[in-house]
């Protein structure tokens, strides 16, 4: 009962404008199926405007084909069964090393050196760099940064030796000194690209306290949807013939929300998309865009528009 529209022009208007303001390589974050938006299709749209994908998991990376796909490598953190250099080549796959062992090994793959400048996981202390990057013929290093000063670190670290280096995410990406050599959006991509709608299937006048937890509602009448807490559905906004109303109640496989006496059953019940982006979404959860997005786009079947 759940759909996802995606507007796969949109994502990839998005990437020529990320291009152009940054002015250097695009790698396409399209981890988790995309953020929950289908890797196979997100990565079909863009595979022209990036450099690369990034996935965290290198099974994600056959998921989606995306070497087949694409034609172009994909970054991944952390490896399957399968971590051989012949796995990585036949898949396009440069996997992130951070241990002199594992570089060693899979210096034919062009592994990519994972810096660690506060992440503290997946990536290598600073004082195993240069170790790390002879054992693996390093040309290319990255870190997973949350700071402007942790994209600076990188360059501080190791700027100036021939390395391509990337750092931003999107929330750095616009940060002036943290582009480097190449940034990698996920979140960035899918601005407004996304809707998530779901039916109204019921429709009547409150009388007197609601649900479970015996609530008021301020707007008199109410709905139901049917998306609850087992599908991961939280208590925050939602729109419903234009006007913002608000999910009451979460229930395990269903919902209450406040309605318009105008209102019907089989209208639609915008869960994401218009004014309601994965950031108010991930604020009202006390959460992040990033949940918000994965968790609403995953559960729609999608619809995919060019
Ligand atoms: C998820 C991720 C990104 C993209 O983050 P957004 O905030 O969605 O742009 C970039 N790099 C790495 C290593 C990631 O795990």
């Amino acid at each position: 009962m759940v759909r996802t529209y995606v507007n796969l022009t949109r994502i990839r208007t998005n990437v020529e404008a990320i291009r152009a303001r940054v002015g250097v390589k695009v790698i396409g974050v399209v981890k988790a199926d995309a953020y929950g938006i289908g890797a196979v299709a997100v990565a079909d749209a863009i595979s022209d405007l990036v450099s690369g994908f990034y996935v965290f998991h290198s099974d994600e990376a056959l998921d989606a084909r995306l070497a087949e796909v694409s034609g172009k490598s994909t970054l991944c953190t952390v490896p399957g069964e399968n971590d051989d250099v012949a796995f990585y080549l036949e898949h396009n796959i440069r996997p992130a090393v951070w241990t002199v062992e594992r570089a060693a090994r899979l210096a034919r793959a062009k592994p990519v050196l994972s810096v660690d400048t506060g992440m503290q996981r997946f990536a290598c202390a600073t004082d195993q760099l240069d170790a790390v990057i002879q054992a693996g013929q390093i040309t290319e290093a990255f870190t997973h940064a949350a700071k402007p000063e942790q994209a600076t670190q990188l360059k501080d670290l190791l700027g100036g030796r021939g390395l391509r280096l990337h750092a931003a995410a999107s929330a750095l990406i616009d940060v002036p000194g943290c582009q480097l050599d190449a940034v990698r959006p996920g979140l960035m991509m899918f601005d407004g690209a996304v809707r998530v709608t779901t039916p109204l299937i019921d429709a009547r006048p409150t009388k007197g306290p609601l649900g479970y937890g015996g609530l008021t509602n301020p707007t008199g009448h109410h709905g139901v949807i049917l998306v609850g807490y087992s599908h991961g559905l939280r208590n925050g906004p939602v729109l419903i013939n234009g006007r913002r109303q608000q999910i009451l109640e979460v229930g395990m496989q269903s919902a209450y929300v406040s309605l318009d006496p105008k209102d019907r059953i089989g209208n639609e019940v915008c869960l994401l998309g218009n004014e309601l982006t994965p950031q108010t979404i991930g604020k009202a959860w006390n959460s992040t865009p990033h949940e918000a997005l994965h968790r609403l786009a995953s559960l729609g079947e999608k619809t995919y528009a060019t």
